[in-house]
């Protein structure tokens, strides 16, 4: 009698999944295999949405500022807007961002004005100068319990840390439609990963973590909310979550997982021809 035993194909560690992995790349993972799979080895691009492009345009904005005042300059809010106006129409052709009307155009460009304007007004007097802005962070994925290295590095580009009176404050922008407390554990996976990131990357550790949110109300508004330094127990829950993506990826397992977000996903068409 002869057995045969069918080994799952695993690719070969080339393809841009492998080079590393991100708390987005997680995320979406998470949240559905197959949207993961749609994105990451099929290449299907999300459309850029005004939403997004807000959000993008926000986060060039505050990065703006603040490498100003990594510089000891403080700028005002009428040179926020100049740089919000002056950058927009540029932004939009290379984020391929077609508003329908010009009217949609100006409001959203008034709206991320309004926010960053608002931001701006809101901050204390006395906030603490920034650490690192907009900054790109890397380091390979060693388990911070056993100490195995998982053979793939993280990456993240970490919005600001502050440099705190007790010590730094990683600090990621959101812009948000709703004023509703950010849920700890939704945010658990990236908060996390840009905690290992700093400290692998620059032996610093964290005090705090905040996701200062910017909320697209008629009437902007500003809402901070602090979560407490990573603890090992972030860190095993981190790892164990990378090791089944990991495990997905080298067996080529994508299900999808209908549910709450497939109303928004941007792969609904793909996913009704999926058949596994
Ligand atoms: S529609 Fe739902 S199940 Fe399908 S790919 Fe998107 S998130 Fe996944």
């Amino acid at each position: 009698m002869s057995t045969s035993l069918t080994l799952p194909i695993v690719p070969e560690r080339s393809d841009g999944v492998w080079d590393y992995i991100s708390a987005s790349r997680l995320n979406l993972w998470l949240k559905c295999p197959l949207a993961f799979k749609l994105r990451y080895f099929d290449g299907i691009k999300s459309p850029t949405t005004p939403s997004l492009f807000i959000g993008k345009r926000t986060h060039d904005a505050l990065e703006y500022y603040y490498r100003h005042r990594q510089l000891g300059v403080r700028l005002t809010a009428e040179e926020l807007a100049q740089r919000i106006n002056d950058s927009w129409d540029e932004a939009a052709v290379a984020d391929g961002m077609k508003f329908e009307t010009a009217e949609d155009s100006d409001a959203a460009r008034r709206q991320v004005v309004g926010l960053v304007q608002t931001y701006v007004q809101l901050l204390p007097a006395d906030e603490p100068p920034p650490l690192a802005v907009e900054t790109s962070l890397e380091a390979p994925l060693v388990d911070p319990v056993t100490g195995e290295d998982l053979g793939i590095k993280l990456l993240g580009i970490v919005d600001l840390v502050l440099d705190g009176r007790e010590g730094p404050v990683i600090c990621d922008f959101k812009t948000a439609a709703s004023s509703a407390a950010p849920l700890e554990l939704a945010h658990e996976i990236q908060l996390t990963c840009y905690a290992y990131l700093l400290h692998q990357a620059t032996g610093l550790r964290e005090t705090g973590l905040e996701i200062r949110s910017l909320i697209k109300t008629k009437k902007p508004q500003i809402v901070f909310h602090r979560f407490s330094a990573r603890r090992l127990s972030h860190m095993r829950r981190l790892f164990a979550v990378i090791r089944a993506y990991l495990d997905d990826l080298d067996e080529q397992r994508f299900v999808y997982r209908p549910g709450w977000t497939c109303g928004g996903c941007d792969f609904s068409d793909q996913c009704n021809a999926w058949c596994p």
